[in-house]
Formats: structure tokens, sequence, C-alpha cells
């Protein structure tokens, strides 16, 4: 059975919920991606993706607004992608050999981005930060990382220090503790890292001093996700690579979602120059993948010099397979300049659409983003930080009934997290999910 999209409020979902009870009985918690439960329900198990649609085991439709957290930048089951993938496919999957593939993606992408000029593939997001961290200790010989209080920048542990912290926690804004995520975290984790506040330019220096010549990077994403996708201000960047560079720490940036807001990411369009670059999500084509790119100099810690080890050995049994690399390429021949300003101009519909709607509906709301990403907060403060960002608990409830109700109307909107379009996105799928935004805010 096929529901059409903006159907009746509650959608049978009875397949879905089977297969989660079934899931928990051999998978923890039902699912590997703790990102996919919502509290109270059962994840909506998907059968297949076409362009900017998703469908259900119960047959429901839904607009994709969140791509595989902002992975999909072409569409789902592109055709172009598919064709490059299953040419592969039929010449093997993996291989303890290179392929030229690896080859033809690295030089799309270093031909891209001024400040690329070595790249190494890896499998994921969280790898490639690690890797990034990893070569930035070895570069310099330090132990110390500074970055964001809650960035979300994947698993690894120093890089998910302070992800989620809370005011019984978070200490003071000018010198935020480092809280850790996971239970179990070393304590000397805390000892390696320090948290700094999004945009705080004069606490970012003073950390950034302070560490000195302990101080082996900052870790920085542009518009982080879990900060509430604010605007970073450009004297804010400007002061973290300059005190970098005097104290001799790199600058890693994490572009593993921000490389979806340009042709050559967001480092291009805010002119900054990191030493090092973490990439994934959109680089994979809709595959696994991660690659850290950057200057020479840091970049030869992953160099065996003379047949010897390198500084910082790393491997990876299907890191740079062929169908990852094929897809990726396909993915990104894809995305020209007009391409990104059709993106642009889609997110643009989405957020002045969401406004209008929400002043309609009489909230005091906001929505954050650029270019294809964009976030919805039930609240007006103005947000230049985590903790501006931080809901209470009775707006953490509302963002959730609103994402869920968004659901019933034929949008998958992980409204906690990050909205993402992708480029298959038409006019008629913007005005579906504005319609979508109205019935759900309705008497909310
Ligand atoms: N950095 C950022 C900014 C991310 O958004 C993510 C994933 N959402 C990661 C790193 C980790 O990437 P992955 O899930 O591929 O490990």
């Amino acid at each position: 059975m096929t529901v059409p999209a903006g159907g009746p409020e509650s959608w049978p979902t009875h397949h879905s919920k089977a297969l989660y009870a079934r899931a928990r009985r051999t998978i923890t918690d039902g699912t590997s991606r703790t990102t996919l439960l919502r509290k109270g329900k059962h994840p909506i198990y998907v059968d297949h993706g076409e362009g900017a649609w998703v469908t259900d085991v119960d047959g429901n439709r839904y607009l994709d607004c969140n791509n595989n957290f902002a992975s999909i930048i072409i569409g789902h089951a592109d055709p172009v992608i598919a064709g490059a993938v299953q040419a592969r496919l039929a010449r093997g999957t993996a291989f303890s050999l290179p392929t030229d593939a690896e080859i033809e993606l690295a030089e799309l992408l270093c031909e891209r981005v001024e400040s690329f000029e070595l790249i190494r593939f890896c499998n994921s997001g969280t790898e490639a930060v690690m890797a990034a961290l990893k070569a930035a200790r070895a570069y310099t010989g330090r132990p110390n990382i500074i970055k964001a209080e809650g960035a979300y920048h994947g698993t690894y542990d120093h890089a998910e220090a302070s992800l989620s912290p809370n005011p019984t926690n978070w200490g003071q804004a000018v010198a935020p503790a480092t809280v850790p995520y996971s239970a179990g975290t070393p304590a000397s984790v805390a000892d390696e890292v320090t948290v700094i506040s999004f945009n705080d330019i004069e606490g970012a220096r003073d950390a950034i001093h302070r560490s000195g010549d302990r101080l082996a990077a900052v870790l920085l994403d542009v518009m982080p996700n879990r900060v509430g996708m604010p605007v970073i201000e450009s004297e804010y960047v400007r002061a973290i690579r300059d005190a970098t560079r005097a104290v001799g720490a790199l600058l890693v940036l994490d572009e593993v979602i921000s490389f979806r807001l340009g042709y050559g990411g967001a480092q291009t369009q805010l002119c900054v120059d990191p030493d090092i670059t973490a990439l994934a999500k959109i680089i994979g084509g809709g595959f696994p993948v991660g690659a850290v790119a950057g200057r020479r100099g840091p970049m030869e810690v992953f160099v065996r010099s003379g047949g010897g080890q390198a500084k910082v050995p790393s491997g990876g049994t299907f890191a740079a397979n062929p169908i990852t690399m094929a897809a990726g390429h396909a993915a990104m021949a894809q995305l020209d300049g007009n391409a990104f300003a059709r993106l642009d101009a889609v997110g643009e519909r989405v957020r002045c659409g969401l406004r209008t709607v929400i002043a309609r509906a009489g909230l005091d709301w906001q929505v954050t983003g650029a270019g294809s990403l964009f976030r919805v907060h039930p609240h007006n403060r103005t947000i230049r930080n985590y903790r501006d960002a931080h809901l209470s608990s009775d707006e953490a409830a509302q963002i959730s009934e609103f994402g869920l109700r968004m659901q019933s109307h034929g949008v998958y909107f992980v409204a906690e997290s990050l909205g993402c379009l992708n480029l298959a996105t038409a006019d008629s799928d913007v005005e579906h999910l504005l319609g979508a935004a109205e019935a759900s805010l309705a008497n909310s």
C-alpha cells in the first residue's frame, strides 16, 4: 500500500514496529545507531529511497530532510552513482592492492581545495578526525587538543569530550569544563582536551596561549550542528588561526558536514587556511568513507620514509576500496558550481519558508543554517554558542513533537538534529515540506 504524501496523521507503521521488536532481540538497543532512536517510538524501517524521497516498509512515503545525516547530496538511488558502482562491482569489491579509483577521487578533491596538498582515505568521519588529531600530535610532538563545547566530531575519546554537557556540569562560560561523554573515558582525556565556547574570541585566544607549547591542534567545525548551526564570526576563525600559528599548533578543520556548503567546502567560502581537514559523508557518494587532507608537512607524518615506519602508521581493510571511491567520484563530479547554487537556493527557500510558517503560527521560534542545511529552534535566543542553543526540557519536548508531527505529514525530519536537503529536491517538494510544517505547527 502506498499512502500519498501529506496523508493521514497516523499512518500505519506496524511492519516497522514488528521489525524493531525483532531487532531488539539481537542488536543492542535494537539498532547500531543511537541517533536513529526517538523517545518512546520505534524507528521507521526504510524499504527504498529515490531522489528526495524515501518509502518505508509499510509503504509510507516521506520527503527526506535528513539525508543520512548529511551524507547524501545528489539524491537517493542516483543512476549515475549506481552505474559507476555497478561497473566496479562487477570487477570485485575490495583488494589488498590499490586501484585507480582512489587516485581519481584524490585528484578531484585536491584540485578543488587549496589546502589539500595530500590526502589519505579511511572509512568514516570518526576515523578521519582521529587520524587528523594523531597527525597533529605526531607533527608537533605535543599532546593537547582544544575543541568547542557541544561540537560533534565523531566518537574518538578526545573528539567527543564535552559533546553534551548541561548546566549541572558545564562550568563557567569563559572557561568551560571538559566533560567526558562516554562512561569509562580515561581521566587523562580531560587533561589533554581544553574546551572553548564557540564564537568566544577572547576565550579561544586565552586557551590557545595557556596551552602554548603543549598544544597540538585546535579542532574546529565552522558550522557545528550540535552547537545550533550558528553563524561563525569571521574574527573568531581568524583569532584561532593566528593564535595557533603563534604557538606553533595546527588548525584541524572538521569539514565532515560543512564540505557540502560549497565547491571548495566551507574553508574556501570563509577563506580559512587549515593545516589538516577531516572529510567524510558526501565524498563517499552514499558509501562509508572518511579522509584526511592537508598541507604537505603535517600530512607527511603518514609517509613511510626510507622504508621505515611512518610517524603515524595508518591502514584500514576497506580504506579507499574501489566501490566507495567510484561512488564518491560519481557524486563529487556532479557537484559543480551550478549544483551548489541550486542547493543554496533550495536551502534558502526552506529556511525562509519555515520562518514564515513559524511566524504565521505565532511562535517565537527561529531557523538557522546555510546552504542545504537548516535547523529549527523552539526559542528566539540569539545563538552564538552551545549554551545559547541548549534546550530546556520543555523546549526539547516541543521540538521532538514537531519532528514526529512532520513525520506523520510525510516529512522525515529529525527535528532535534540537523535538517538537510539533497539536489533532487524539487520546488514541489519544498511546498510539501512547508505544508507539512504548517500542519504540524497548527495548535502547537
Ligand atoms: N564530524 C562531524 C562534524 C560529524 O557531523 C560527524 C557525523 N555526524 C562526524 C565527524 C563523524 O562522522 P562518521 O559518522 O562518519 O564517523
